[in-house]
């Protein structure tokens, strides 16, 4: 495979852009990779990068993309709007409909705010959680990643994790004061901390999906939905991820659990730039213009998000029987496949799997519960691993530290194919570590 045109772009891109990217994980550096592929384009369970070189793809935009590239109902519905022109900084009927299919579908969310970004989800809902309890201090998890914000960038995961650290300069020691965090699954600490302090919110990835996916244990989301009522705390759920990958009501309604609010992205979007926070009538009225709480943007609820998100929530809608079956037996498949590998050629891993999300952590541990867990995992046979894939035309994260993810256009071709790689990978490995 030649990798020339990617190499050159990164090049120029080096002298241009810090580190040639504008998302760190881009970057390929964790998986000791000369320049990362610079896509030209997608479709389907597929991308082609700038050398024409194509591969089935397990990152999908990172989530969005749970149809799969360029969508024939999403296309479609950009395409009806596209020629009318782009934004206008005024409301638009495609916000509306948003806005109305996400309450019907998303159990707890009662009125809901779009966002450009998930960042901008969860710091105007931190935010908001403040003003509502008149309460400074917040709480997350270790290795939860809920966007690049200064309050949630405390022991954070994601792309701080795939480079080596937790915890970003240039954040000012009062905020860092006022974020408190915890170990994944402390549910004794989490319940001394908020009797024994006053805390605006608890905000937590209900699937944790940004250090790795990490196993989360239902009884402990129950745990904390029951101490943050007890304590008048705002619970609030991170679905950036989960929402509408699970289930049409994402984790909440997996869980049976509701927050007091929730935060989404990716999926709404259906690929474009989007985020959202919604929850009680009684905490989102507090929002401007009716509220004090200050929330704006420039391109929030642009019209092609919004279109494109609802067609993609409305196709999972009006399919829901089937799709999220499917994409879970897809998964499983694989999932099974890669065990099996496994055992033959006796590589360790734990294989985290929920939905069509899945992490392979290359680790001794047989349970991964939390970021301490997650980061003894060995990231020179993850690299090993990453590389294989990528010469045999299959693009998996370039991170130990984030989720597989698969899309509805994945195909059992395309699974089986993926195997034969990973039974590449695998015996590499093993031979690297001498077995
Ligand atoms: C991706 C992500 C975010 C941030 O969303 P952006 O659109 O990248 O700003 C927040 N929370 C979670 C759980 C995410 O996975």
């Amino acid at each position: 495979m030649k990798f020339e045109n990617s190499k050159k772009l990164y090049k120029k891109a080096l002298e241009l852009i810090p580190g040639g990217v504008n998302s760190p994980v881009r970057a390929f550096k964790s998986v000791n990779r000369e320049a990362p592929i610079f896509v030209k384009k997608g479709e389907g369970s597929k991308i082609w990068d700038e050398d024409e070189n194509e591969y089935i793809d397990y990152i999908c935009s990172w989530g969005p993309l749970i149809l799969g590239h360029n969508h024939p109902k999403v296309l479609e519905a950009v395409n009806e709007i596209i020629a009318n022109g782009s934004s206008y900084g005024l409301p638009t009927r495609y916000e509306v409909d948003l806005a109305e299919l996400i309450i019907e579908t998303v159990p707890s969310i009662e009125k809901i705010r779009l966002t450009t970004s998930g960042t901008e989800a969860t710091m105007s809902a931190v935010r908001l959680a403040r003003a509502y309890t008149k309460r400074n201090k917040i709480v997350k998890f270790e290795g939860c990643y809920h966007g690049h914000s200064d309050a949630l960038l405390v022991k954070s995961g994601s792309g701080l994790l795939t480079e080596g650290y937790q915890d970003s300069n240039g954040i000012t020691d009062a905020v860092i004061k006022d974020t408190l965090t915890l170990a994944f699954g402390d549910i004794e600490k989490l319940k001394k901390l908020l009797l024994n302090e006053d805390i605006a919110c608890v905000i937590i990835e209900p699937i944790p999906a940004n250090m790795g996916l990490i196993e989360t244990h239902k009884e402990f989301l129950i745990e904390v939905r029951e101490i943050t009522k007890k304590t008048g705390t705002i619970l609030i759920f991170d679905e950036v991820i989960s929402g509408f990958r699970l289930a049409l009501g994402g984790a909440q309604e997996y869980f049976n659990i509701s927050p007091d609010l929730t935060t989404l992205g990716k999926i709404i979007g259906g690929g474009y730039p989007v985020g959202a926070f919604g929850g009680k009538k009684e905490i989102m009225d507090l929002v401007a213009p009716i509220g004090r709480v200050y929330h704006a943007g420039t391109l929030s609820g642009n019209p092609i998000s919004a279109k494109a998100g609802f067609a993609t929530i409305k196709y999972l809608y009006e399919n829901k029987e089937k799709v999220y079956k499917e994409l879970e037996e897809k998964t499983e498949y694989l999932v099974d496949g890669i065990n099996k590998l496994a055992k033959k050629y006796s590589i360790n891993i734990c294989l985290n799997t929920l939905g069509s999300l899945f992490t392979i952590f290359f680790t001794d541990s047989d349970k991964i519960e939390n970021l301490e867990d997650s980061l003894k995992s060995n990231t020179e046979n993850f690299s090993l691993y990453f590389n294989t894939m990528l010469e045999e035309g299959i693009i998996v994260p370039p991170s130990q530290f984030e989720a597989h993810f698969l899309s509805l256009a994945h195909t059992k071709e395309d699974l089986d194919k993926t195997l034969i790689s990973i039974e590449k990978a695998f015996k590499k490995i093993g031979e690297k570590n001498g077995k």
